[in-house]
């Protein structure tokens, strides 16, 4: 098994190596410049390339699960006031497993997931038997992306204020809950503003109205 899955991380690397040249390195051999700084969860169905093509130098990528920025502060700092990402982009996900894990009760965690756990607290609420797990896990991630999404406008109001940061919060459905297609970005908050016609007129919304996918659960 362990030997199987290595020879699979030298083939695809090799491919890898085979496919780029030296031009494609240059750019980026001696310094970064992503445009996004991007604030995902470690699940291993969400990944960078889902949002571009190709991520690299592209996409500063700060995982934690629960897609957190309270438990990985100094690297979503980095990304912001070091690196200057002119976007800051908190993306939950259908069937978050650290939301159902808050939903179901996770005293037998060990102490260190505990911890990223309870940092769940002010954002999601408890499952109350009112619609369906899988509804209520949604909605969780919904506010666990708005939480999320308001400690960055506050920490970060001055930039957003001057116009060089735009904190986006969004939805990636594989689930297809959103009715917009398996595999979808849904945004469902920018710089704390949750109201989808809010969000459409924005300036820098405009131009992509009809491709662009707002929208929020009820
Ligand atoms: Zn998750």
């Amino acid at each position: 098994m362990i030997s199987q899955l290595l020879k699979k991380i030298i083939d695809d690397n090799n491919r890898f190596v085979e496919k780029h040249n030296d031009g494609y390195f240059s750019p980026h051999m001696t310094s970064q410049h992503p445009q996004i700084t991007l604030v995902s969860c470690s699940d291993s169905r969400v990944q960078p390339h889902v949002l571009l093509d190709d991520p690299i130098d592209q996409i500063f990528t700060v995982e934690n699960i629960g897609n957190q920025i309270t438990s990985a502060q100094g690297s979503v700092d980095y990304g912001v006031l070091h690196l200057h990402t002119p976007i800051l982009l908190v993306l939950g996900h259908s069937d978050c497993g650290d939301i159902k894990a808050f939903m179901k009760g996770y005293d037998g965690e060990p102490e260190a997931i505990k911890n990223e756990i309870d940092t769940l607290k002010g954002a999601v609420l408890p499952f109350d038997n009112k619609g369906s797990f899988e509804e209520e896990v949604l909605g969780n991630v919904q506010r666990n992306v708005d939480y999320q999404v308001d400690i960055a406008a506050k920490r970060y109001e001055i930039l957003i204020d001057k116009g060089s940061l735009t904190v986006i919060g969004a939805i990636y459905d594989f689930l297809n809950t959103f009715a917009r297609g398996h595999g979808r970005v849904v945004i469902t908050n920018i710089n704390g503003i949750k109201e989808p016609e809010r969000m459409r007129d924005m300036p820098f919304i405009k131009g992509m109205r009809d491709q662009i996918s707002i929208a929020r659960l009820v």
